[in-house]
């Protein structure tokens, strides 16, 4: 018989597809690897389970604990799955710019959910950072993983993800490009993947409102480049110890508005129903690609979640329109008809 044993065993070895038509132009081979297919629909699942289980080793999770999280959902649904296998409970944290789904999605699937406003600083008691610490500090036999600073995020890439994308690419990978939130997923891949060939190069994508590209480029961390955004998932107004900077090369800062359109054309162009930091990630990396790759140049790019959490935003033609990311919404065949 051929079977998991549970959920979380089927986490990993996602495919890598081949861009066809909104690289039109572009020079060399675009691959995205869609991380959607994890059972939890997004890269996170990789990460969450591998901190469940480091902490299980090492007793910071004891039987019958509560894992308590900040997260913007997919850490949230990774941890969680990862507690029905391994039968612990789960809060979670959330700022309140998130999509209702992707708290109805935790919910679904048994967690507890305590919704923080977005627009405080960290530091701040309401935020959900400090809403997650406080928790945790309240709650006895809570374990906190906290995704920012918890080395097993990016050690989670170092063994699945790098390793994959080597193998997929058969060592033919140039270029690999990536958004960058907690930093796991750009750091552990990364670093794996220079250790096979120190030639790589490294694109991380960041977002306007966010710290990243300017700490990079100046080694400042300028409180100027922070204000509220609405892509979800990327970007960050802390340095958590999970970006390693000497991993990523170059970073690009992709608006709310492009990864939007670009986040559609994927759904529409390539038929990837994909998260709204897919079309940061692609809109950023296509920007590099056209003026670096050459024809025989190969570039990986992350797509780290599924479209049906964003529905209610940027897959909604009047949310678009409100947001001044659409002049008009498109006429249906009702339109036509009635006209
Ligand atoms: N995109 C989405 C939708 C995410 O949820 C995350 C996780 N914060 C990322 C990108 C960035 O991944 P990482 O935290 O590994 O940098």
């Amino acid at each position: 018989m051929q079977y998991y044993n549970s959920i979380i065993d089927t986490i990993g070895n996602t495919p890598l597809v081949r861009l066809n038509r909104i690289n039109k132009g572009v020079k060399g081979t675009l691959l995205v690897k869609v991380e959607y297919f994890n059972p939890g629909n997004s890269v996170k699942d990789r990460m969450a389970v591998r901190m469940v289980e480091d902490a299980e080793r090492d007793g910071r999770l004891r039987p019958g604990g509560t894992i308590i999280e900040g997260t913007s959902g997919n850490t949230g649904m990774g941890l969680a799955l990862a507690a029905i296998a391994k039968g612990y409970k789960c809060i979670f944290t959330m700022a309140d710019k998130q999509s209702l789904e992707k708290i109805d999605i935790l919910r679904a699937v048994g967690a507890e959910v305590v919704v923080c406003p977005t627009n405080v600083a960290p530091e701040d008691p309401r935020s959900y950072y400090s809403i997650a610490r406080r928790l945790n500090q309240e709650i006895p036999n809570s374990f906190y993983p906290n995704q920012y600073d918890n080395p097993s995020n990016s050690v989670a890439h170092y063994e699945t993800t790098g390793p994959e994308i080597w193998r997929q690419t058969e060592g033919e990978i140039t270029h690999f490009a990536v958004g960058v939130g907690t930093g796991g997923t750009a750091s552990g891949t990364s670093r794996y993947l220079k250790e096979q060939n120190s030639n790589i190069v490294t694109v991380g994508i960041d977002t306007y409102g966010s710290v990243f590209k300017k700490y990079k480029e100046t080694g400042e961390f300028d409180e100027k480049e922070v204000f509220p955004y609405l892509t979800e998932g990327i970007g960050e107004d802390i340095l958590p110890a999970n970006v390693d900077f000497a991993m990523i090369d170059y970073f690009v800062k992709v608006t709310d508005k492009d990864a939007a359109l670009m986040t559609r054309r994927l759904a529409r162009e390539e038929g990837l129903f994909v998260g709204w930091s897919c079309g940061s990630a692609v809109h950023g990396a296509l920007e590099y690609a056209r003026e670096h790759l050459t024809d025989t140049d190969v570039m990986v790019i992350i797509l780290p979640d599924h479209g049906t959490r964003y529905l209610g935003k940027i897959y909604n033609d009047t949310w678009m329109k409100d947001h001044g990311f659409l002049e008009r919404t498109f006429a249906t065949a009702r339109d036509i008809v009635h006209r």
